[in-house]
């Protein structure tokens, strides 16, 4: 099937789409199920993919997902199968977790009778910002086979880092939390020679830029470590004109509760606080965007237990720390016990700690991977169900 597969991925690729609404991906999904015993229902809100499988035999609910959103990246691969799209790329690799996905859908239903319970596939659109997890959710994704999944399993593709099919994953914390705090600092323009005669933003704004990576050093445990990058930052117009305000987006991420909380509560006053000091006023909105991501312990055991006994142990690697990514799948998780794995898919001849990182123009994900992830993803769902 490894052809197959490498061609469905090929031909998202190509024609990669942004956010909730990814009608062409869609229809590539549901023509790669055609025929497939599988109950299939879209989504109304976006234009998500839910296939249910009753296997042949009673038994529990396993839940794999898979995304299939691209990014606002210009591709720049020189790949044979490269974006036709200009602007749009699918630089995080989800177009080979939808071919996987919708591979494993086939090995599975190839298997119906034997398989003891019901496996939902969950193909979801706007992962990267539009929290498409959290609408398939609400949309009935959970409860989509009757009853809640017992366990639930993503793959993730990595441009960098690991070795080509090597799998990830650890107990516990797997990926960030995601927040984004926008902010406007209020001043009052004038001329730039005269700077007393106006209330000038931008050495307010700046100020605020630093003391957020003083905040951090200051208030958070080392050991339960924070992220705040500030990725926008705008005011002006020319040199010799003061504007009216300056506007800066930033995005934090943590590991914990409490620090994700503690960010909420102390970034705003910290603002504030500042622009009141030099007699500014200031807005700054937190937005709470994705929860960390936590794998359950036993379900991230068996994973590596599964990956070790497919693939051979030294294919197995448990990640020493967390990734400071974050996932909408950290929804699912909050609801249903499960695992987030990680799948190395650095290309021959690049070096996977300086090959190009997820998200970049250059990111490529070798189809020599796409077999293997296809495969676990179907291993993951029969081996579990299997244990009841
Ligand atoms: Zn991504
Ligand atoms: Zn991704």
């Amino acid at each position: 099937m490894a052809d197959e597969i490498a061609g469905l991925r090929h031909a998202i690729h190509r024609e990669p789409e942004i956010g909730l609404d990814l009608p062409k991906t869609q229809a590539k999904v549901l023509a790669a199920l055609d025929g497939l015993p599988l109950e299939i229902s879209t989504g109304r809100a976006l234009s998500s993919v839910t296939a249910v499988l009753r296997g042949g035999r009673p038994g529990p609910v396993v839940l794999l997902r898979g995304d299939m959103d691209a990014l606002p990246v210009t591709e720049e691969t020189q790949l044979p199968y490269a974006s036709t799209v200009p602007g749009v790329m699918h630089a995080c690799g989800h177009d080979t977790h939808t071919a996987m996905l919708a591979g494993a859908a086939r090995l599975l239903s190839a298997r119906q009778a034997e398989l003891p319970g019901t496996v939902i596939f969950m193909f979801q659109p706007g992962e990267e910002g539009y929290a498409g997890a959290r609408l398939m959710i609400d949309e009935g994704v959970l409860d989509a086979a009757g009853e809640r999944p017992a366990a639930a399993y993503a793959l993730h593709v990595s441009s960098q880092k690991l070795s080509c099919g090597t799998f990830s994953t650890r107990p516990g914390t797997m990926l960030a939390a995601a927040d984004r705090i926008m902010v406007t600092v209020h001043g009052r323009g004038g001329h730039a020679s005269m700077p007393h005669r106006a209330a000038d933003p931008i050495p307010v704004a700046c100020e605020m830029v630093t003391a957020l990576q003083t905040l951090v050093t200051r208030k958070f445990d080392v050991f339960d470590p924070v992220v705040i990058t500030v990725g926008s930052f705008h005011a002006g117009t020319t040199d010799n004109v003061i504007p009216d305000e300056a506007r800066f987006l930033a995005t934090t991420r943590s590991f914990s509760r409490e620090s994700r909380s503690a960010l909420a509560e102390l970034v705003p006053r910290l603002i504030g606080d500042i622009a009141r000091g030099h007699g500014l006023t200031a807005e700054a909105i937190y937005a709470g965007e994705y929860p960390v991501t936590v794998n359950d312990a036993a379900e991230a055991g068996f994973a590596a237990e599964t990956i070790a006994a497919v693939f051979g142990p030294e294919r197995s690697e448990l990640a020493e720390f967390p990734i400071t990514g974050a996932e909408d799948f950290s929804f699912v998780l909050e609801q249903v016990p499960g695992a987030f794995v990680m799948l190395g898919a650095c290309p021959p001849g690049t070096e996977p700690l300086t090959a190009p990182t997820n998200h970049s123009a250059m990111a490529t994900f070798d189809d020599a991977a796409l077999a293997d992830g296809t495969a676990l993803y179907a291993e993951l769902a029969l081996r579990r169900l299997a244990r009841g």
